[in-house]
């Protein structure tokens, strides 16, 4: 028997590890302190009434012998959730049909097991800096990857270049860890070109919602993308549903490479090894597209998008580089007098109390940058801002 070597050449992830460790050390080191937290992608607020109520009926279906539910029939969701996301589609323009929709328990679990599907010999393209999973589920695959530069020059937005042919194409708009969101412009050129490259773009829009109109929220918004594209989306961000677990992934019947529909693939795939969200919360997540719950959700939306706009409105008075934070939870920018990521994060928290995520975590192009999430209370936000402002 042989492990699969492949892990070997997994870089350790030390950036959650260290930032506990030093914030560990400074809350014991200092027991009345007035830490504020904006390091983490987690979200702060309870769930939607609507949400809540929609539980509590499926609760009281399944305590019934006459409404109990088991396995669901299809591992890819129950036909009133199928229908609810397809409807939320049509609603931004885009005729996404039920059967196209596969729900499952979070964008991380369908981004990271889609590669299932894809030959090892793919050449990946990612950019850096980067989401973490995009980069260690391939190298469990042991497929080579190449690195779409982000960087201050480009806006954090990538661009493809005749320089990085590749077969699979990571995009996430809006970004994590940046902020930065494509426009349609710039997202049709990406389509062009995986339709040219004859790849596929798997398109992360776990944050679609905080996207403002005018913008794209789905890549099937672009022409062509239905012939390249798989979408993942999830109901973490945009509902509140970090550890309700809900996602989906939108897989149009065009998608096909040599005549073999990737839907009918990925549908094998998760028929073979996955049994499907559970019902309380399958019904949880179709509250979520009524019209009451959309309202809710959204509510809570924008209670994180003012918190961003306060941070927007403090960098900019410092005069700061930033992207983000128009249209994404995250704020990214350069540190001040040219600090390392690390070393702004140690001022952070010694002279500020306040935590942030270092950019060296998401990449070489993160390095002298700075995350910081619009997750956390407004107040605490404010009060973080002003710290910061003082200097
Ligand atoms: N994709 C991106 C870009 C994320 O930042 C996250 C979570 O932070 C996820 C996917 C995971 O989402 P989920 O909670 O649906 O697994």
């Amino acid at each position: 028997m042989k492990l699969n070597g492949n892990f070997q050449n997994l870089e350790q992830s030390y950036l959650f590890v260290t930032i506990a460790k030093k914030v560990n050390e400074f809350t014991e080191s200092h027991p009345d302190n007035q830490l504020i937290r904006m390091g983490i992608g987690d979200v702060t607020l309870p769930l939607a009434p609507v949400v809540i109520e929609a539980m509590h009926k499926a609760t009281d279906e399944m305590a019934k012998k006459e409404t109990f539910r088991g396995y669901s029939p299809d591992s890819n969701g129950y036909p009133f959730l199928r229908e609810a996301i397809a409807g939320y589609y049509q609603s931004l323009g885009v005729d996404v049909e039920a059967e196209e929709i596969f729900v499952g328990d979070g964008a991380k679990s369908d981004v990271g097991n889609i590669v299932d599907i894809f030959d090892d010999a793919n050449t990946v393209l990612v950019p850096d800096p980067v989401y973490p999973v995009y980069v260690d589920t391939n190298i469990m695959s042991g497929r080579k990857i190449v690195y779409a530069d982000a960087n201050m020059e480009n806006g954090f937005l990538p661009m493809p270049k005749a320089d990085h042919p590749a077969d699979i194409i990571y995009i996430c708009s809006p970004n994590n860890p940046t902020g930065a969101v494509y426009n349609r412009e710039q997202l049709q050129a990406w389509v062009d070109y995986a339709l040219d490259q004859k790849a596929v773009i798997l398109f992360d829009s776990a944050y679609e919602s905080f996207v403002s109109p005018g913008l794209p929220r789905s890549i099937f918004e672009i022409p062509g993308a239905e012939k390249c594209a798989i979408e993942f989306c999830s109901l973490s961000k945009t509902a509140g549903f970090t550890g309700m677990r809900c996602g989906y992934t939108v897989i149009r019947k065009e998608l096909c490479f040599d005549g073999v529909s990737v839907a009918a693939l990925w549908q094998r795939r998760q028929g073979s090894k996955f049994n499907g969200v559970n019902y309380i919360t399958q019904r949880a997540a179709e509250a979520v597209f009524t019209p009451e719950g959309i309202k809710q959700t959204r509510d809570a939306v924008a209670y994180y998008k003012r918190n961003a706009g306060v941070m927007v409105d403090a960098l900019r008075e410092l005069g700061y580089w930033f992207t983000g934070g128009e249209n994404s939870p995250y704020v990214w920018f350069k540190c001040p007098d040219n600090m390392g990521g690390w070393e702004y994060f140690d001022y952070l928290l010694n002279e500020k109390q306040i935590v942030g995520t270092p950019g060296e975590g998401f990449g070489k192009n993160g390095a002298g940058c700075m995350r910081l999430s619009a997750f956390g209370d407004a107040e605490k936000t404010k009060e973080a801002m002003e710290r910061i402002k003082k200097g």
